[in-house]
């Protein structure tokens, strides 16, 4: 199946020179939403993995999925503000100016093995604060799965030493 063929890439979005890449013509797509699950299923099965961590939002969709069909539970990261309970947070830069995202301080226990889920990784840059804030409450990150990767911002200088699996890369 041909992911890249339902990814609907909307010029000027959110802003003019940007080319979004949309992800709900993939997910809507039943056939493909499910192949894209499974393969992530498949990258992450022999890793021992406790949990699946998803950043807000469109790490919900596919992350809660890909939970489910490993039979683990689901974790949220949110954006500031957002969680009921304790939280920890980090403060992370974003092309102009920062951001903070959360997560519940008892969300994982210690030691626990977590496999970070996103739609894209475009730059690397929250995908990398989620990784820092989940190994500062004693998780081991173990993998980071994406829909898509930007491979063109050239992310992989900054995830190096993580486990990475994208399934369609544009360059
Ligand atoms: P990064 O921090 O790697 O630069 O950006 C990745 C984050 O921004 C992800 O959480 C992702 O959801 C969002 N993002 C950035 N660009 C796009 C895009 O073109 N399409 C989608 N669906 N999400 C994007």
């Amino acid at each position: 199946m041909d992911l890249r063929s339902v990814i609907r890439e909307i010029p000027d979005f959110p802003e003019k020179g940007i080319g979004f890449k949309d992800i709900t013509t993939l997910i809507k797509d039943k056939e493909a939403f499910k192949y894209a699950v499974d393969l992530i299923v498949q990258d992450l099965k022999d890793k021992d993995i406790d949990y699946i961590v998803g950043p807000e939002a469109r790490g919900f969709l596919m992350g809660a999925a890909v939970a489910y069909a490993l039979g683990v539970g689901f974790v949220p990261i949110r954006k500031k503000g957002k969680l009921p309970a304790e939280v920890v947070r980090k403060e992370y830069s974003l092309e102009y100016g920062t951001d903070i995202l959360e997560i519940h301080k008892d969300a994982i226990e210690k030691g626990s093995n977590v496999a970070i889920v996103d739609d894209l990784m475009a730059t690397g840059g929250t995908v990398c604060a989620v990784a820092e804030l989940l190994e500062e409450i004693g998780a081991n990150v173990k993998a980071m799965e994406f829909l898509i990767e930007l491979s063109f911002l050239k992310p992989n200088e900054k995830v190096k030493k993580y486990h990475v699996n994208s399934l369609v890369k544009y360059e």
